[in-house]
C-alpha cells in the first residue's frame, strides 16, 4: 500500500531534496508554507501517513502550524517530523512540546530522514491498530482483521520456523442456541474460548471469527492425536448441558507463506468441515484430496450454465408404492446428470456444489418444468394421475419468487397443485423455522402437498413435528435400515409412525430394500414406501410404462385412519399429550366436551362404538380418559 505524506518548506530546493529522497516510497503531496499545509492537512487528513514540516516560513510558520493541528482531536493524530536548520535544543523542545513526533537537523541525511519516518509511520500505525477494537468482545480472544495481521507478522518475522494453522468449530452449536438461547450459546463460547487458551497446548494466536469458529496459529505438530487434547475434551464433556458439546478441528500445514493468511483459513475451515457429523472424529487436515476436490467442483461450475441449456439434465422416477395394496401412489422426481465428456453424474457429486453456488434454483426450476411437462404428457395420453414429489433445496425457499414459480409451472402445464409434492429436507426445518412455516404454510394454502425429507437423519426433535405444517412425512433411509434392526429401533420406529399418524400426516419409508424391513413397516401401519425393493429410479419412459401396467391408487395425505383426530393435537407440544376419547353418537355433545376439555387434553371424537374400538385397539396405551 502506498503511503502519502505532505512536505512542508518555502524553499523549493529543501522540498526537492526531501522529495527525491522519499519519491519512490511515498506518495508526495508538498505544501509552500503554514496555510497551504494547514489546507492540504485538511483535505486530506485520512490519507496522510505523515507531515515533514519546516519551523522558519514566512506568514505562518511551523509552530503556529503544530499549535494548530495540537488542538484538533483528529489532526492532532497524524504524525508531524519537524525539519529546521537551527541547530538549539530550545527550539526542539519547544517543536517537541507542542506534538511534534521527531525533529530532523538539514542537511537532510538519505537514511537517517527515510529511517526517521519510517519509524514514525509505523509506530503510528501498530499505535491506531491497538486502538481500533482488536479483540472480540464475547471471548477477549483476537478478531478477525487483527489475528490475519497477527499471523502475517508472525510468518514474517519467523521464517524458519513450521506454523500450522487450526480452525476450530462447536457441532450444533445452531441448536444450543435455538434451545437454550442466546445467553446459553454465549455462556458456551466463553468456555470453549477459555479451554481453546489454556488447554491447547502451545497455541501461538488465538482469535474468534463470529459464531462458533475459532482459529489458532500453532507451531507445527508432526501429527495432532487425542491423547494431545485430553483434558480440553474432558472439560467440553462435562459442561453442564443435555448436549455433549464437541469440538471439530481443521488443520492447515502452512508450507507456502506466500498465500494469504484468510485463504489459509478457509482452506483450514474446509478440513473441519469434511468430518462435520462424523462420531469421533476430532481432527481433519486440509490436504490435496481436498484440493482436487475443489477443483472438480470448479469443473462442475464452468460445466452446469452449458449442461443445462443443453438439456444435460434428465428427470428420473422413483415410485411410491402402497404397503396395504401395492398400488403405485406415486413417485419422486430425481436427476441425473448426463454429461457428454464426464457421463453420468449421480446427484451426490454436483446437488452440494450447486447448493454452494447458488445454481440449485435454476436447476431445480428446469426439475419441476420437466416434470410438470411429463406430468402433462401423461395426463393427455389418458393415463391414470398419480402424484409426483420434487425436492426443494433449503435454498430454494429463501427465492422470493419460489411461490409464483411453482404457480405460474401448474398453470402453464395444468397440473393440480395436489399431485405436485414438494420435499422438503428435514434440516430446513431446522435452520430457519419461522421463517420456513410462513412459506410452508403459504404453499400449502395453494394447494400443494408438502413432504418433509429425510426424517429421522437431523436433529429435529419429535416436539417441533408437531409445530411443523406438513402433510407426509419421509423417514429416511438410513433410519430405516438402522432401526429396522434392532428391537429398541423397531419400538422407536414405531413410535414414530404412530405419532406421525396422530398428527394425521401420511409416512413415506424410504430406502426400503429388504422383504423383512417391507413387514416390519407393514406391522407397524406405515403406508407407503419407496425404496430398491419395489423399484429403483427409471427413466420417463419406464415409470409410465410401469404406471400403464399396474394399478395405481392416490396417495391420501389426510390420514384417515385415526377417525376425527382433533386438529388440536397439532398445536400441542408433544410432551405435554393427555388423550381424552369422547365416543357419542351425538355431535353437539362431543363439541361440547371437546370445547370443556380441549384446553387440557387432545381430544377425540368417535361417533360410534366401532370407530372408538378401532382407535382403541391401537391406541389403548395412550389415552388417559
Ligand atoms: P433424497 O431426496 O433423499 O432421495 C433419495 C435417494 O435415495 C435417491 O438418491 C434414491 O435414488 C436413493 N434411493 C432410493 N431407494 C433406495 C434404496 O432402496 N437403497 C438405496 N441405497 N438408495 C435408495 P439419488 O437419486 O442419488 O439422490 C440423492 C439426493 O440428491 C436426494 O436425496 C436429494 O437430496 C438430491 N436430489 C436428487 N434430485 C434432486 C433435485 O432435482 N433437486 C434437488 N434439490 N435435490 C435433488
Ligand atoms: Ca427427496
Ligand atoms: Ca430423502
Amino acid at each position: 500500500m502506498e503511503r502519502t505524506i505532505l512536505i512542508v518548506d518555502d524553499e523549493e530546493i529543501d522540498r526537492k531534496i526531501l522529495g527525491r529522497m522519499l519519491g519512490n516510497d511515498y506518495n508526495i503531496l508538498y505544501a509552500s508554507n503554514g496555510k497551504e499545509a494547514i489546507n492540504e492537512i485538511i483535505n486530506n487528513a485520512e490519507i496522510l501517513s505523515a507531515v515533514l514540516l519546516d519551523i522558519l516560513m514566512p506568514y505562518m510558520n511551523g509552530y503556529e502550524v503544530l499549535q494548530i493541528l495540537h488542538a484538533d482531536k483528529v489532526l492532532s493524530q497524524i504524525p508531524v517530523i519537524v525539519t529546521s536548520t537551527v541547530d538549539n535544543d530550545e527550539d526542539e523542545v519547544k517543536a517537541l512540546s507542542l506534538g511534534a513526533k521527531d525533529y530532523i537537523r538539514k542537511p537532510y541525511k538519505t537514511d537517517i530522514v527515510r529511517h526517521r519516518l519510517a519509524n514514525i509511520i509505523d509506530f503510528r500505525e501498530t499505535a491506531s491498530m491497538i486502538n481500533t477494537a482488536r479483540k472480540d468482545d464475547l471471548t477477549g480472544l483476537y478478531n478477525k482483521q487483527y489475528f490475519i495481521k497477527k499471523v502475517e507478522q508472525k510468518l514474517n518475522t519467523c521464517p524458519d520456523e513450521q506454523f500450522d494453522l487450526l480452525c476450530f468449530d462447536i457441532d450444533q452449536f445452531k441448536l444450543i442456541n435455538d434451545n437454550y438461547g442466546i445467553a446459553a450459546g454465549d455462556k458456551l463460547l466463553r468456555y470453549v474460548a477459555d479451554i481453546i487458551k489454556k488447554d491447547f497446548p502451545e497455541i501461538t494466536i488465538s482469535s474468534r471469527f463470529g459464531a462458533d469458529i475459532f482459529y489458532e496459529l500453532v507451531s507445527r505438530k508432526v501429527e495432532y492425536t487425542p491423547e494431545m487434547v485430553k483434558v480440553a475434551l474432558e472439560k467440553m464433556e462435562d459442561y453442564p448441558l443435555p448436549i455433549k458439546i464437541k469440538v471439530r478441528c481443521g488443520i492447515y500445514r502452512i508450507s507456502n507463506p506466500s498465500i494469504s493468511v484468510s485463504v489459509m483459513c478457509d482452506r483450514a475451515k474446509i478440513a473441519a468441515d469434511k468430518i462435520k457429523g462424523q462420531y469421533g472424529k476430532i481432527f481433519s487436515y486440509y490436504d490435496d484430496t481436498i484440493k482436487q476436490q475443489m477443483v472438480n467442483e470448479q469443473k462442475i461450475s464452468d460445466m452446469m450454465y452449458n449442461a443445462l441449456k443443453n438439456d444435460e439434465f434428465k428427470v428420473y422416477y422413483q415410485p411410491k408404492y402402497s404397503l396395504e395394496t401395492e398400488a403405485v401412489a406415486g413417485a419422486e422426481a430425481l436427476v441425473r446428470w448426463l454429461s457428454p465428456t464426464k457421463g453420468y453424474l449421480s446427484p451426490d457429486k454436483f446437488i452440494p456444489v450447486f447448493e454452494k453456488n447458488g445454481f440449485i434454483t435454476q436447476m431445480d426450476i428446469y426439475v419441476w418444468e420437466t416434470v410438470c411437462r411429463d406430468f402433462h404428457q401423461w395426463i393427455s395420453d389418458g393415463g391414470a394421475p398419480v402424484a409426483i414429489s420434487v425436492n426443494v433445496s433449503r435454498l430454494d425457499i429463501y427465492n422470493p419468487e419460489l411461490i409464483d414459480v411453482l404457480l405460474g409451472l401448474i398453470k402453464k402445464y395444468d397440473v393440480p397443485a395436489k399431485y405436485l409434492h414438494l420435499e422438503i429436507t428435514e434440516t430446513a426445518y431446522t435452520e430457519n423455522p419461522q421463517q420456513l412455516i410462513a412459506i410452508v404454510n403459504e404453499l400449502r394454502a395453494k394447494g400443494f402437498v408438502v413432504e418433509m425429507d429425510d426424517f429421522g437423519s437431523g436433529y429435529s426433535s419429535l416436539n417441533m413435528l408437531s409445530e411443523m405444517p406438513i402433510d407426509v412425512l419421509k423417514l429416511d433411509m438410513r433410519f430405516i435400515q438402522t432401526q429396522t434392526k434392532s428391537s429398541s429401533g423397531k419400538g422407536i420406529l414405531s413410535f414414530i409412525i404412530s405419532l406421525a399418524k396422530w398428527l394425521n400426516l401420511a409416512v413415506v419409508a424410504e430406502g426400503v430394500e429388504t422383504k423383512e424391513q417391507i413387514e416390519v413397516l407393514k406391522s407397524m401401519d406405515c403406508n407407503y414406501v419407496q425404496g430398491f425393493y419395489y423399484a429403483k429410479p427409471m427413466s420417463k419412459e419406464d415409470f409410465y410404462k410401469l404406471l400403464g401396467k399396474s394399478i395405481t391408487s392416490e396417495m391420501i395425505c389426510t390420514n384417515t385412519s385415526v377417525c376425527g383426530i382433533s386438529e388440536q393435537i397439532r398445536l400441542m407440544p408433544a410432551q405435554n399429550y393427555h388423550v381424552m376419547l369422547v365416543i357419542d353418537d351425538i355431535d353437539t355433545n362431543r363439541k361440547e366436551l371437546s370445547k370443556i376439555f380441549g384446553g387440557q387434553f387432545a381430544v377425540i371424537e368417535a361417533e360410534n362404538g366401532e370407530i372408538a374400538w378401532n382407535y382403541l385397539e391401537k391406541n389403548y396405551d395412550k389415552i388417559e380418559i
